[in-house]
């Protein structure tokens, strides 16, 4: 599932070549993955409007629209397993296509279609929003605050990272690099983090997003970028995914558990 850095990758991405289009023409080819309004009024509603800009909160995009009365409306894009938003010429594998002014597409692609879009009048009232943990590259994401969290949690300091509730944008990939990167045990419980554990835990959840942001994402199953194109970041995973092969610390066969449901990495040598 792409994570903060992938889907802040396709927002820039889609900055350079989509702001200040106009929507043309939408066709749904796939109808479930449009959950509100109904498809007439969704396509209604996008048809002539131009695209003002493109906001990014957690794993959510958020394309903002006006429409040809001057009225705002958002179209929110859940990428979920294997969304992809992808600019360029009309793919036939497209479940939802937007054609533009400039007469590219804005293609949503979909192979499990889980994915989701919504065309509404204010998205930050959407329950996924609404709930949703602080932005861990803001400022409103505080080392006390998170501190302060941490210590009133029994929970397993994993499964409590990729909790969209408790922080936003994390997922199974940056979770494992992170807790790699602060020498902590997925499966420790929260509040039994050391103040020195949480500083660097802290340190590390922004240290790995923004340099998987600079990598332009990690590529695994169908992540691509607003061009179509693979991520990099993959290259310097420590953990995720690495199964029994050498630690890149300690040389220590890295482990595979299944931690609230997800396959989780770690190296048993240098995480305690
Ligand atoms: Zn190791």
């Amino acid at each position: 599932m792409p994570e903060l850095p992938e889907v802040e990758t396709i927002k820039s991405d889609l900055e350079k070549v989509i702001l200040n289009q106009t929507i043309i023409k939408v066709d749904v080819f796939r109808s479930s993955v449009v959950k509100q309004p109904e498809i007439n009024k969704f396509k209604a509603g996008l048809k002539n409007a131009r695209i003002r800009q493109i906001i990014r909160r957690g794993k959510l995009l958020v394309i903002e629209l006006e429409t040809k009365d001057k009225k705002t409306l958002y179209l929110t894009v859940h990428l979920r397993m294997t969304g992809q938003l992808v600019y360029g010429t009309f793919d036939k594998k497209a479940r939802v296509s937007f054609k533009l002014s400039n007469g590219g597409y804005l293609c949503y692609n979909d192979q499990r279609t889980l994915g989701e879009l919504r065309l509404v009048k204010d998205w930050q009232q959407l329950s996924v929003v609404a709930k949703m943990g602080p932005e861990p590259l803001s400022k409103e994401f505080k080392l006390n605050g998170f501190s302060q969290q941490l210590s009133r949690r029994l929970t397993k300091i994993k499964p409590l990272l990729l909790d969209q509730h408790f922080i936003a944008g994390i997922g199974n990939i940056y979770a494992a690099e992170a807790l790699f990167l602060s020498k902590i045990m997925p499966d420790r419980q929260a509040c039994s983090l050391t103040k020195a554990e949480v500083c660097l835990l802290f340190k590390n959840i922004k240290q790995v997003l923004k340099k998987a942001i600079k990598c332009r994402g990690s590529s695994f199953s169908d992540y691509r970028d607003g061009h179509g194109q693979l991520g990099n970041f993959s290259q310097h995973f420590y953990v995720y995914g690495r199964k029994a092969q050498p630690c890149l610390v300690c040389k220590n066969k890295i482990q595979r558990i299944v931690l609230g449901g997800r396959g989780t990495f770690f190296c048993s040598k240098c995480q305690k």
